[in-house]
């Protein structure tokens, strides 16, 4: 199979906007995915649709939808289409859900063996993905506020340890270099590294890692911010540097880690030789990527000792050295509890725009409209400053923006008017990831450590899908499994604004609550921030005192 590219442009191949916009964002996430032939997206095997078979029947029911019907997906195939109202989904997803005490790795794996289910990731199964436009801003605020807290300023100077150069890893280094410093990143895959080179995602390349830190020292000193890739693994990279005294200011891993069969590699194999163990002996591989995993985790805490700030980033890593008996993973923080929670306590997210039409005109002139709605945001204007330089357009043109409660409703309701008015060429779908402030339980990564114990609380996404569909979002869709299997709970939303009053309405509705359920979880939790926000926010949260 090709490539799929996006639709663009006027032709509607659907009934109606909303369904065309839905298509155009399944397409738009398959174009970007790591393995298109495999329909998986990112993240080891997180796919958009359950197989070849089951994608044409949903495209097939996407081109037929009415405007009052809505089709159902299960686990990446479509089952039926139900009839609905105007202002109801026209989408609605479950993907990989299973009860919790079967929610298991071998469970799991027997079943999508089977065909039975699938692993949809975050916005790999809802359709939202928009390559490597999406993940870079998070992990600019990640690497802003860790350099902001440990070193009072900018990475300048710095040297960032990192691993994994795959759809979610290669954001890493550009945030690292937008923040000033020199990016360290180790990938054992060859022909991405060159790939990520020729993107401009990779600046130089090191097949020894000798080389690759002396020159990381060089530039780091002549403050020239850049991204080196050594092609090693990177649990044999961090135990070097940690037993030879070569200290990065920085050190994490965006390795997929999560998934130590299909996503971690062993130590001493080629990613090739690691490919054809994999699938002759599945077992013996397992074995060696545990024995792997705990080195990576005794070295990324031996930098730590020695002085590097080290956070895990969700890739759940600590989580696969604990279970294998790791005393000490937890010592190595989690990022959201660490940088991350004081922006979901006020309702603070990746929302995100997709030009629906193609055009990247549509995208600059959003760009300068969240410039005016929000000409005080300083870190919002600092990330656009820079955000042209480092997303390169994939697929469709899509900016993320980090936003607020109240700055979300005002941006959706400022796009569906531009769409209105024709100063855009056409409609634009909001969406986000599911890793946000109100949609996801995910107590290794975005409610680690909560301040009340409520980490494994799953009722807030369940909640905060439910109001989505109630609101007349265009898709909504509830997944387990992140990361680890078992290990979350989240939910995902797009909207598709098509300048009408509908979706005004719609509009209206959506991008109140879905922040303001985060900002209530959060408050409900006792994070200072949220407490300190709510009482001005609008939001009627109820207080009960037992
Ligand atoms: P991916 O599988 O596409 O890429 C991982 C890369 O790491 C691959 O290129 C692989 O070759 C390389 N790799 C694996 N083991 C290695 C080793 N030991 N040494 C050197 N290279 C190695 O995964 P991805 O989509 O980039 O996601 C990475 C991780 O991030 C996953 O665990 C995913 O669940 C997690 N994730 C984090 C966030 C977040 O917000 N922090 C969001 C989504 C996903």
């Amino acid at each position: 199979m090709g490539r799929l590219s996006p639709g663009v442009g006027q032709e509607l191949r659907c009934r109606g906007w909303r369904q065309e916009g839905i298509l155009r964002m399944l397409e738009n996430t398959l174009h970007n995915a790591e393995r298109p032939e495999d329909l998986v997206v990112y993240g080891g095997i997180g796919k958009a649709a359950r197989d070849h078979a089951s994608l044409d029947a949903i495209i097939a029911a996407l081109h037929d939808l009415g405007d009052t019907e809505t089709l159902v997906v299960q686990s990446g195939r479509p089952v039926a289409v139900m009839p609905t109202s105007l202002v109801a989904p026209r989408v609605l997803i479950a993907n990989a859900n299973l009860v919790p005490r079967a929610a298991t790795r071998e469970e799991f794996f027997r079943l999508s063996d089977a065909g039975l289910t699938m692993h949809g990731q975050y916005t790999a199964g809802s359709w939202a993905y928009i390559g490597g436009q999406g993940i870079v801003q998070g992990t600019f605020e990640t690497f802003a506020a860790a350099a902001e807290r440990a070193f009072g300023g900018d990475l300048r100077g710095r040297i960032v340890l990192t691993a994994g150069l795959g759809g979610m890893g290669q954001p890493q280094g550009r945030a690292v270099r937008m923040n000033g410093g020199v990016a360290l990143i180790a990938e054992l895959n060859r022909a991405l590294v060159e790939q990520r080179r020729a993107s401009g995602a990779v600046d130089e390349v090191f097949d020894d890692l000798d080389s690759a830190w002396r020159r990381a020292e060089e530039l780091a000193r002549a403050g020239t911010a850049r991204v080196l890739a050594v092609t090693q693994n990177a649990a044999d990279v961090a135990e070097r540097l940690a037993g030879t005294g070569r200290i990065p200011a920085i050190a994490t891993d965006q390795t997929s880690a999560h998934d130590l069969l299909n996503g971690y590699l062993p130590a001493a194999l080629t990613f090739e030789e690691a490919g054809r163990l994999r699938l002759a002996d599945p077992e013996a591989y397992l074995r060696r990527s545990e024995a792997t995993v705990l080195r990576h985790v005794s070295a990324l805490l031996s930098l730590q000792r020695q002085g590097s700030v080290v956070f895990e980033y969700g890739n759940d890593i600590r989580q696969a050295a604990r279970r294998l008996g790791h005393e000490d993973a937890d010592a190595i923080p989690g990022f959201v509890p660490e940088y991350i929670r004081p922006s979901f306590g006020v309702g603070r997210g990746p929302f995100r725009w997709v030009c629906l039409s193609g055009s990247i005109a549509d995208r600059d002139r959003l760009d300068r409209a969240a410039r005016s709605l929000f000409p005080d945001d300083a870190r919002l204007n600092t990330w656009l400053d820079r955000a042209a330089d480092e997303t390169p357009i994939e697929g469709l043109p899509a900016r993320i923006c980090w936003l607020g409660h109240g700055q979300r409703r005002a941006m959706a309701l400022e796009i569906n008017r531009l769409v209105s008015t024709g100063e855009l060429s056409g409609p634009v779908a909001i969406t986000r990831d599911h890793l946000d402030s109100g949609s996801c339980a995910y107590p290794t990564r975005e409610t680690e450590k909560m301040p009340d114990g409520s980490d494994v609380i799953a009722d807030w996404p369940y909640l905060n899908a439910m109001l989505n569909v109630a609101g007349g979002a265009d898709l909504v869709a509830i997944h387990q499994n992140a990361g680890i299997i078992g290990g979350s709970v989240s939910a995902g939303m797009t909207v598709v604004l098509d300048g009408t009053d509908v979706s005004d309405a719609r509009a209206r509705i959506c991008f109140e609550n879905d922040p303001a359920i985060g900002v209530v979880r959060h408050a409900s939790a006792g994070v200072p921030e949220a407490l300190a926000y709510l009482p001005g926010s609008g939001i009627r949260a109820i207080e009960v005192v037992a």
